[in-house]
């Protein structure tokens, strides 16, 4: 005998029998999927069965019973109800009972739409992704560490800023942790933060959220070629992991078709240099000049071919963002990469080192249009015992909706803030 609770999925009666696809809740096994309970007059209490008949989807119930083996069931077993121990009714019609809605009304009735199964395995891989990514790190000898997210200077550009009343002085949220990681290397060496990262990004693009978890680390004494490896090493190893959960690689097969490219990730990632990317794109026919950044487009033309992720290493110094060093023989390029997803995907990562030259960075800070008064803290650390050091930060958002090849980045998080919509949820 065993009991058995969760929200009925869904509903189908024959009679003397009614069948329920249940999203049984109690065991982190049960999550995913769907359990087949079936309720059977003959078996139970003639006033509980009526019952059952009455219960429409998202309705909660708590069932007694024994699992028997059925080969047509899903996962090939179905509980065999002896007792309806309890209910909780769910209003009808549930909105979400018909099988087609637009994504606006799915948006809409996110706080519904969450609960299905293929919700639920996102959620599940997401969690197994990140702990996977925390764990290489930890072995690693990376030390996890709690950055603000209220803040004071702006790491990324003015553009994104989402800017707040403190108390009367204008504050910022988080664009990256960067700069406070850059800090906390001189009290741990090498260390890494999960946080949130919020960029009011005007782009409407199926690649930007306004409020995103970024994934960031940064290690004293690394150079450009050190973190790339920590990079490429943390990811293919992540993969694996998810790869060697037989559930985890039943799913992602059921949302990407093919596995052959996660099946075969290995560090070390190719890497072509921002000029051969240039020459590629030209070669191609795109219009696009030296100096340039690299948009969405190009970087999907870019990765569309790849079968792994990759590296665009030595970009314009230009286009990146104040703190990277700038490549000793060619002041133009700096060591920055971005680690490109492949299969259309692009950016999933931005890195490198950084630079340490005081009057440089306070150069770039100028012509960013910012105060350096505001970082004197970030400029006072290159003043005491400063070393070269490198770090990088990765979306986990992106990262997911490439490893289930997912065309819309608002798949990936339960409550998605998107710059084009007005959010009420
Ligand atoms: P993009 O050029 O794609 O807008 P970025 O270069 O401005 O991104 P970075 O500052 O390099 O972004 O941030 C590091 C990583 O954070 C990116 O490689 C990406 O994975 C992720 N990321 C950045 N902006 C967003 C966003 N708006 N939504 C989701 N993820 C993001
Ligand atoms: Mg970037």
């Amino acid at each position: 005998m065993v009991t058995l609770s969760g929200w009925i999925y869904k509903k189908r009666e024959f009679g003397k029998k009614i069948f329920v696809d249940l999203r049984a809740m109690g065991n982190r096994e049960y999550l995913g999927r769907i359990i087949q309970v079936v309720f059977e007059a003959s078996r139970m209490d003639t006033e509980e069965f009526k019952t059952v008949k009455k219960l429409g989807q998202e309705s909660f119930i708590v069932v007694s019973g024994e699992f028997v083996e059925n080969v047509r069931a899903p996962g090939g077993v179905e509980l065999h109800v002896d007792k309806l121990i309890s209910y909780y009714l769910a209003e009808k019609p549930y909105p979400l009972a018909k099988k087609k809605h637009s994504p606006d009304f799915l948006l809409d009735v996110r706080h519904l739409t969450i609960r299905s199964p293929r919700y639920q395995r996102i959620w599940l891989i997401r969690e197994a992704l990140v702990d996977y990514l925390r764990e290489w790190y930890k072995k690693d000898g990376w030390i996890e560490v709690y950055p603000p997210i209220l803040t004071f200077t702006a790491c990324e550009g003015g553009a994104t800023l989402f800017v707040l009343d403190y108390f009367g002085q204008e504050g910022y949220l988080s664009q990256s942790a960067q700069l406070y990681l850059e800090v906390m290397i001189y009290s741990l060496g090498k260390v890494f933060s999960l946080t949130p990262s919020f960029r009011a990004e005007k782009s409407r693009t199926r690649r930007h959220l306004t409020e995103y978890w970024h994934f960031e680390a940064e290690a004293a004494m690394y150079r450009f070629e050190d973190i790339l490896k920590a990079q490429e090493e943390s990811l293919a190893y992540a993969i694996r992991k998810l790869l060697e959960n037989d559930r985890f690689y039943e799913w992602i097969k059921e949302f990407r078709g093919d596995m052959d490219i996660l099946n075969n990730i290995k560090a070390p990632f190719p890497r072509i240099t921002y000029d051969e990317a240039i020459q590629i794109l030209q070669t191609k026919g795109i219009n696009i000049e030296w100096g340039e950044d690299l948009g969405a487009d190009e970087e999907r033309i870019l990765s569309e071919e790849m079968e792994t992720p990759f590296f665009i290493t030595l970009y314009p110094t230009e286009v990146k963002a104040f703190y990277v060093k700038a490549y000793e023989e060619d002041e133009k390029r700096c060591y920055s990469a971005d680690m490109m997803a492949p299969e259309g995907y692009g950016e999933i990562t931005t890195g490198g080192e950084r630079e340490d030259r005081i009057d440089v960075l306070i150069e770039r800070i100028k012509r960013e249009g910012f105060d350096p008064q505001n970082y004197f803290w970030y400029l006072d650390i290159r003043k005491y015992g400063s070393v070269p050091h490198s770090g990088f930060g990765l979306g986990i958002e992106r990262t997911l909706m490439w490893i289930l090849k997912l065309d819309h980045i608002r798949e990936t998080i339960p409550f998605p803030r998107l710059a084009r919509r007005k959010t009420l949820i």
